[in-house]
């Protein structure tokens, strides 16, 4: 398989632009996980279409290799057997940490609790980009809660969220926008700043880029989020 880019174009400084932009296709996987009966599934699609897969930093499977005459096929053949592609205007699947009862320091159940936002959310449509969540067991912050617009990181006295973190050319660290909430409060929390973001923004908009508003619905913490987190 060739190196690809996310673009699919040639990211070497002076080297060739002219590869066709690949067809993306993206199995979103909740949690991060693939059941064995999806597993094969995929590999019967894979194999039907001649196609591999890329698993994404952000938990997902990007199938690589369709063409312009078979994506839609794919596609279709995907989402008849349950799969959930990733389209504009989806929910943000939150990114996880594997959490408890899998890692020896965990404090929180992640999985749970992405099931819970994905049940609570996940049948939203038209959200606008473009803002991502992640949820991270405990303070060491397997799932990069800190550099996402919107991160939950587990503690000894609840969960802290953090707003406003992201990667990219020019990262920034989330700051603390709540202390030690219980997971309702954390959905609540998800509720309203996904509908703060849909009401202050056009097209598309990083969190961050809300933070300094008077009227953003949380008290924005002035120490930055990678000072220790209280446990
Ligand atoms: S963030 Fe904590 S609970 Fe999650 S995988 Fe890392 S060490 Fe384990």
């Amino acid at each position: 398989m060739n190196a690809e880019t996310e673009g699919g174009v040639d990211p070497v400084p002076g080297g060739s632009t002219s590869v066709r932009p690949a067809e993306h296709i993206t199995i979103l996987l909740p949690g991060g996980l693939l059941a064995p009966e999806e597993m094969k599934i995929v590999v019967a699609v894979a194999a039907r279409f001649d196609l591999t897969w890329y698993a994404t930093t952000a938990q997902n499977l990007r199938l690589l290799g369709a063409t312009p005459e078979n994506v839609d096929a794919i596609k279709r053949m995907l989402k008849g057997s349950g799969f959930l592609l990733k389209e504009a205007g989806r929910f943000p699947k939150p990114k996880v940490c594997i959490g408890l009862p899998y890692c020896k320091l965990g404090l929180a159940d992640t999985l749970a609790l992405s099931d819970r936002i994905i049940e609570r959310f996940g049948g939203r449509s038209g959200v606008k980009p473009k803002w991502k969540i992640a949820l991270s067991g405990c303070p060491a912050c397997c799932a990069g809660s800190k550099l996402v617009d919107v991160g939950v990181v587990a503690t000894r006295k609840g969960f802290d969220v953090f707003a406003g973190g992201k990667g990219g050319l020019q990262p920034k660290t989330g700051k603390r926008i709540a202390r030690g909430v219980n997971d309702d409060e954390v959905v609540e929390m998800i509720g309203r700043l996904a509908d703060y973001h849909d009401a202050h923004t056009e097209k598309k908009q990083r969190m961050f880029k809300l933070l300094g508003r008077e009227d953003f619905p949380f008290p924005v913490e002035d120490e930055q989020a990678d000072a220790p987190a209280h446990r």
